[in-house]
């Protein structure tokens, strides 16, 4: 079947008792078992839950994996996955970072003694020279987030099988309906379900796909472990948002295309960061390895001085701190999203005071243009340029 219609099906043919075709929201904690020995396959809800279980057996089929895991956060899903290394092991990880991967790598998991660093993941020499004998692993996210670099999956995966890595992709941006990094060679693939898997704004949820039977296992150990799994009303939420996630992903690339390119034109933008456009730097690998674009882009303003009035002037787009929902929102990613990593790092990848990133909805195109070329204009009265 094609993917537009598992996603639709989620859940709707699995109760076979009601026939139910919104999948029950199992609440229960503990399950009677028949006797002494037996089980109906779940015994307590940490470990399995069948809403849940609905949910992750769903995630893992659409990124061809072989187990799904739900957690109660994207960060937690990381924490979960990072909890697969040891004292001393190594991580190579994408140097443009979503802030929240970056603190709890320098903040948390180095007190474990597990250290990260930070490399263009398109540059396999790059990569090889940050090789050690401890290295376990390659963390990457593509497209990046804010300034959208793209990795070629196939690539670092092939290297990292080489020496015996794992590869490890943040596919919270693309989602399985236009990119699948396992069928690219990677092992695991991580999502914030909170952005656009969820999709409304309204629900916070990590998820887990791993490939192959011994690593599904030990996710699983980690995942029941650890604890830090999804409640049964957000497992039921997120599926209900992932129904539709074909026609909002279609929708929110057509936006993002139609604003990328109204920017890319005005005369107060320097720069726009849209692997969709032809002039992107790695238009070509996003074109080969996923069938369609993210609805997130980031923009360079020409001065600084913009960015305060523009924030200001949006009415219909928010000034808000997430991406992926059916609502326009606005980041500025120095002061909100990646505050945490030094300044200094920050503005060698990009992300200064001149950049915003703008997570298209649903709404029409021509409103969202509408909105955008109002607020340019008072800024650029403001501030008199
Ligand atoms: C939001 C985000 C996360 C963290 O997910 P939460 O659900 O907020 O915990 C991780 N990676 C990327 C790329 C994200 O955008």
């Amino acid at each position: 079947m094609k993917i537009e219609s598992r996603l639709a099906q989620i859940g709707s043919i699995s109760e076979p008792v009601t026939g139910a075709v919104s999948y029950p929201i199992y609440h229960s904690t503990a399950y009677r078992h028949p006797k002494l020995g037996q089980s109906t396959g779940f015994d307590y809800t940490r470990t399995k839950n069948p809403t849940r279980t609905i949910l992750e057996d769903a995630i893992a089929q659409l990124e061809s994996g072989d187990a799904g895991f739900a957690s109660s956060s994207g960060m937690a899903s990381l924490q979960t996955i990072f909890a697969l290394f040891s004292q001393g092991d190594h991580l190579i990880v994408s140097l443009d970072l979503y802030g929240g991967t970056y603190r709890l790598l320098e903040k948390i998991m180095s007190r474990f003694g597990i250290t990260a660093t930070y490399v263009d993941t398109n540059d396999l020499d790059a990569l090889e020279s940050e090789r050690t004998p401890s290295t376990k692993a390659v963390l990457i996210e593509t497209p990046t987030n804010p300034l959208m670099m793209v990795t070629d999956i196939e690539k670092v995966s092939t290297w990292a099988k080489r020496h015996g890595l794992l590869t490890i992709v943040d596919n919270t941006l693309l989602t399985p309906f236009f990119q699948r990094p396992i069928e690219l060679g990677a092992d695991i693939v991580i999502h914030s379900a909170t952005k656009y898997l969820g999709g409304h704004n309204d629900v916070l949820a990590g998820l887990i796909v791993t490939k192959g039977k011994e690593l599904s296992e030990q996710v699983a150990f980690l995942h029941n472990s650890i604890g830090a799994v999804l409640g049964p009303q957000d497992a039921w939420l997120l599926m209900r948002g992932m129904k539709t996630l074909a026609l909002r992903m279609e929708r929110h690339q057509e936006n993002a295309t139609k604003i990328a390119c109204f920017l890319k034109t005005h005369l107060d933008v320097e720069n726009v960061y849209y692997p969709a456009l032809p002039e992107h730097l790695h238009h070509d690998v996003q074109n080969r390895q996923s069938s369609g674009n993210t609805g997130i882009f980031s923009f360079r303003l020409k001065d600084a001085r913009l960015v305060e009035p523009i924030l200001r002037h949006i009415k219909l787009i928010a000034f808000a701190e997430s991406l992926g929902g059916v609502e326009s929102l606005m980041t500025y990613p120095a002061v909100q999203t990646h505050a945490d990593i030094p300044e200094e790092i920050r503005r060698a990848v990009g992300v200064d005071d001149r950049l915003l990133r703008f997570s298209v909805g649903i709404e029409h195109a021509d409103d969202l243009i509408a909105d955008l070329a109002y607020a340019l204009e008072e800024a650029r009265k403001e501030i008199g340029v």
